[in-house]
């Protein structure tokens, strides 16, 4: 197992973060974003999906239970926290095709095989926020 950590400043930091680990994901791979409401999970998609092209309609929080982009690579991004369970919302038929980033992927177990993902942790460290990449 790999892990990084990368202490983030602030949002704009955050954007950039999220851009430069776009260039290491791609179709097929899942990524699941771990930590608090308001750690900046939202915001590190927000800077992947704008390194791909997508400038507005990334949501925070829990507006939607599943956005797709139509993006290169095609993107699913889920936000689970409303859910006890993520069965039954078809989110699996999006992990073939497309870089699927989930927040609250808690709600998941049973669909998601963690050891197959890449996992984001977000913290809190004083006015910033310190981000563990691992694989
Ligand atoms: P989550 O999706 O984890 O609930 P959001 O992405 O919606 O969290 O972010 C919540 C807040 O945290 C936003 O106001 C955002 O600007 C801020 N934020 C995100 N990343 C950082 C960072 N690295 N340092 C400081 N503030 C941040
Ligand atoms: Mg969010």
């Amino acid at each position: 197992m790999s892990e990084r950590v990368f202490d983030v400043a602030s949002e704009s930091d955050m954007l950039q973060l999220g851009a430069a680990l776009a260039k290491e994901w791609q179709t097929g791979d899942c990524v699941l974003l771990i930590g608090d409401l308001g750690a900046g999970k939202t915001t590190l998609v927000r800077g992947v999906l704008q390194s791909l092209g997508v400038v507005e309609g990334v949501r925070s929080p829990t507006f939607n239970l599943m956005q797709i982009f139509d993006t290169q690579p095609p993107v699913m991004h889920a936000d689970l926290y409303r859910l006890d369970t993520a069965m039954g919302i078809g989110m699996e038929e999006f992990f073939a095709d497309h870089l699927c980033l989930i927040e609250w992927p808690d709600r998941a177990e049973g669909l998601v095989d963690s050891e197959q993902c890449f996992v984001v942790r977000i913290d809190f460290a004083g006015s910033g926020r310190r981000v563990t990449v691992s694989r």
